[in-house]
């Protein structure tokens, strides 16, 4: 079968990224999470206490800065210059920061050329904000993920494995909101649903539905190339 790329985005905790990475894993494909290399970024300019609004000062630390990805013992793992961030990068500090630092261009314009050479090979699922608008427009199955905003609060709250209680429900909510705001309204690559996108709510599937409605996409594809 010839290969394709799939692009998948959607609202933060929809269900994107585990849903890209069990796509992948199915079609043997190349899972790339655009959240983590933002993430990964985030982690640094904290570390390295960058000041946002000091254009010298992030270009400068850009330029210190190399991600990879590595797929080791069934895992993709992130590198943030030759060290596993992967699990850092979850953080609530880093949940906080990372839609600010994702609206400077000049982060934008370094990860998304990183991302671009990644998919030039095709066979490449890739989900994030702005996949198919900017990354891969040419992506030939465009994914758009939606799903009730309780919903994903749960989801995310049982990710991070918080407690259950009323408090962290509002301070996990808020933050979903907060980055889906900033996410949506930002001047450069804004999180839009792009003409032809299939949309997919999620809101009341369960994860083997919505990886089978979108593998079940892809074979149809495939059986009418
Ligand atoms: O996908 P995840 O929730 O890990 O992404 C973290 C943040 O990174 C998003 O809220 C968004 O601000 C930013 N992001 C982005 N463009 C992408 C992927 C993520 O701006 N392609």
């Amino acid at each position: 079968m010839e290969q394709i790329n799939i692009a998948i985005d959607g609202y933060s905790a929809c269900g994107k990224s585990s849903t890209a990475k069990i796509i992948a894993q199915r079609l043997n494909y190349v899972y790339v999470d655009t959240g983590a290399m933002y993430r990964a970024v985030t982690f640094y300019f904290i570390n390295n206490k960058i000041d946002l609004k000091d254009e010298q000062a992030v270009k400068n630390a850009l330029s210190n800065i190399n991600i990879e990805f590595k797929r080791e013992r069934e895992q993709l793992l992130i590198y943030l210059n030759g060290v596993d961030v992967s699990q850092a990068i979850r953080q609530m500090e880093i949940n906080q920061l990372v839609s600010e630092v994702s609206t400077i261009t000049a982060v934008r314009r370094k990860m998304v050329q990183q991302q671009q050479l990644m998919a030039q090979k095709k066979g490449v699922v890739m989900d994030g904000r702005d996949i198919a608008s900017v990354v891969m427009p040419d992506a030939e199955l465009k994914f758009f993920m939606i799903a009730d905003i309780d919903i994903r609060t749960k989801r995310r709250m049982k990710e991070l494995n918080l407690e259950d209680r009323p408090e962290i429900f509002e301070i996990t909510k808020a933050n979903l909101l907060h980055r889906d705001h900033i996410d949506s309204t930002r001047a450069d690559s804004p999180l839009v649903q792009v003409e032809g996108a299939i949309v997919i709510d999620t809101s009341h599937i369960t994860m083997e539905e919505q990886t089978n409605q979108i593998l079940s996409i892809v074979d149809k594809l495939n059986i009418t190339k």
